[in-house]
């Protein structure tokens, strides 16, 4: 007897797990429902297109219901919502246009994804205001970008998807506002690292209102009034709000199935609900936090894919495991990428582990060839090693690094890996010591006791009195800029200089990347003295110095 299997949503986790049944079972019957008329589309690409750096819409769609069938004789039914699930009964319920019908099955995996949030604000039912999900959404936005042309926009929420159509709406010339709640942008990465890409907003002309949400809306006819929280009233032709999604699942809400505080699927490892024979997988499900074993919900499309083809592995009988989601993510933000991986600082102080955290600004490739670009690389790690956490930022070559640090997490490595990995180089692409290398030495400077560093928080938190704080750059770097109450001793004259710094004083240097900050710190150490160096050292404070201010 060939099994019958129902899959609801047939986009990535739904699509994925489609595929994978079809390859594992010739004989099963796999019907998949997607309420849209779409399947197997790149949301992920939706915005490029919008922006037009994607150029054909056909290209979003990766695959039809024909092509499906024709491949995996995948029964598809698009513009078919599943509206009730019956698990103990093993149906569920379909509205296809007017008809309404039952369905069997022997297994059935559920994947309807997560959509965009819309909270009952005054004024937001306004035609203007828009979302951003499947391709209806996209169409809607890309004619009216098209036909009506707007001069303005405003994109409220600074994630991942405010960010893209941030980029793509300045790509089509329009002068866009962002709004955004948090006191920064991009928040899975820390503060001192989302500041670069802000600043990357502001020199493309896009205005930044932070730590400012917004009240309510008002239609003012060709333009949205939108009202902040603090009072301020911006007015564009076209609002585009990206807030956070929240999972697809009240169509589930009487099935008896479970879910976790915030409506995410509860399932076991092998994707299993806690009804017999449904699965569910993607950005419905809550998963578990791949580093500290707690349950969360990170929605993306990689884990979603994955999830989709463990699902279907368990119902054909092998016994597939999905260990945890540990948040690996990247984004363009116009010249800039900006990644992460693992835990940030503020996930590990919310959480109260012990870490440290090292910053460095290495070239993405040999300097001496042409076209390197700093990355700024955030690395975070227990007192034993460990690797937590990583972040980077910079022009080129950031992607892979976050890469390199990702798969040491997967392994549970530690700074001690980084060092050791042999990474490929020639001129072009790193350098002898990459800088998941560089990082590596760094924090294991760090780790025996080499060197002592302070983050850039810890400045103001300084005690004059009872610490000496030295710039160790040249004194024409010093004169450019520095931070205040510091004094300048060049790191090549300290050794003639000891005579003016005070033993029984802290010592706190400074460079402007932290390398010359670390040779001073091993000339004072070797003297007696007790130093630390700032990690990521001027560079980093003066880019986390940056204040986006609205220009117009
Ligand atoms: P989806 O892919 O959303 O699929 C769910 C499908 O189920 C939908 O088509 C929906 O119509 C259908 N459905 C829902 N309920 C029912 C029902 N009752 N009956 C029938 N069908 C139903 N992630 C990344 O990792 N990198 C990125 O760069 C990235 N960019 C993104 C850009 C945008 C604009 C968006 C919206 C998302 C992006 N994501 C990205 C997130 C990624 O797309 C999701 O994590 C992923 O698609 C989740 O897969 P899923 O199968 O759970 O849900």
């Amino acid at each position: 007897m060939s099994k019958k299997i129902l899959i609801v949503g047939g986009v990535a986790g739904g699509a994925s797990a489609a595929a994978r049944m079809r390859r594992l079972d010739e004989t099963a019957q796999i019907i998949m429902f997607e309420r849209d008329n779409y399947i197997s589309f790149a949301n992920c690409g939706l915005p490029y297109y919008i922006g037009e750096t994607i150029q054909e819409r056909s290209k979003l769609l990766v695959q039809t219901p024909e092509a499906m069938y024709r491949r995996f004789r995948i029964d598809v039914r698009v513009n078919s919502e599943v509206i009730a699930v019956m698990p103990d009964e093993k149906k569920v319920r379909v509205r296809s246009g007017e008809e309404i019908y039952e369905e069997t099955y022997d297994s059935l995996i559920l994947s309807p994804g997560a959509k965009a949030l819309k909270p009952p604000l005054n004024g937001i039912e306004n035609a203007k205001i828009m979302t951003l999900r499947n391709i209806p959404d996209t169409d809607r936005i890309k004619k009216y970008v098209d036909h009506e042309q707007p001069k303005t926009a405003i994109v409220i929420g600074g994630g991942y998807v405010g960010i893209e159509m941030v980029e793509s709406l300045v790509e089509r010339g329009i002068k866009v506002s962002l709004v955004e709640n948090n006191p920064q942008i991009l928040t899975p990465v820390d503060p001192e690292m989302a500041i670069i890409a802000a600043k990357e907003l502001q020199d493309h002309g896009v205005n930044q209102h932070m730590s400012n949400g917004v009240q309510g809306f008002e239609d003012l006819g060709k333009e949205v009034g939108v009202i902040l929280a603090d009072g301020t009233k911006l007015a564009a032709e076209l609002v585009i709000l990206a807030i956070g999604v929240r999972p697809d699942t009240e169509f589930l809400k009487d099935s008896g199935l479970a879910f976790g505080p915030r409506g995410h699927l509860i399932v076991d490892a092998n994707m299993k609900t806690n009804k017999q024979d449904v699965y569910a997988v993607g950005d419905a499900v809550e998963v578990v936090d791949y580093m500290s074993g707690k349950k969360t919900a990170i929605p993306l499309a990689g884990p979603a894919n994955k999830q989709g083809r463990i699902a279907a592995d368990n119902i054909a009988g092998l016994t597939s495991t999905y260990k945890g989601t540990q948040g690996t993510s990247i984004i363009k933000v116009f010249n800039l990428t900006v990644a992460g991986t693992g835990h940030n600082e503020k996930q590990l102080k919310a959480a109260g582990v012990d870490y440290h955290t090292i910053t460095v600004h290495p070239g993405s490739h040999a300097g001496y060839y042409p076209g390197a670009a700093p990355i700024t690389l955030k690395l975070l790690f227990a007192p034993d090693g460990k690797v937590l956490g990583a972040q980077g930022v910079g022009a080129d070559g950031v992607d892979k690094r976050i890469d390199s640090i990702a798969t040491v997490i997967r392994f549970g490595g530690s700074v001690y890996d980084l060092t050791e990995l042999e990474l490929a180089y020639a001129p072009p692409y790193s350098s002898a010591k990459d800088p998941v290398n560089f990082a590596g030495y760094v924090a294991e400077n760090v780790l025996t006791d080499k060197t002592k560093v302070f983050t850039l928080d810890k400045i103001a938190e300084r005690d004059e009195a009872a610490t000496m704080f030295i710039d160790v750059r040249s004194p024409m770097e010093h004169a450019k800029g520095h931070i205040p109450n510091s004094i300048n001793i060049p790191v090549d004259d300290m050794r003639e200089r000891l005579a003016e710094i005070d033993k029984s004083k802290e010592i706190w240097v400074y460079c402007q990347v932290g390398l010359r900050g670390y040779l001073a710190s091993r000339i004072l150490k070797q003297n007696g003295y007790n130093v630390k160096n700032l990690t990521g050292g001027y560079k980093s404070y003066e880019m986390a110095s940056f204040v986006p201010t609205p220009q117009n």
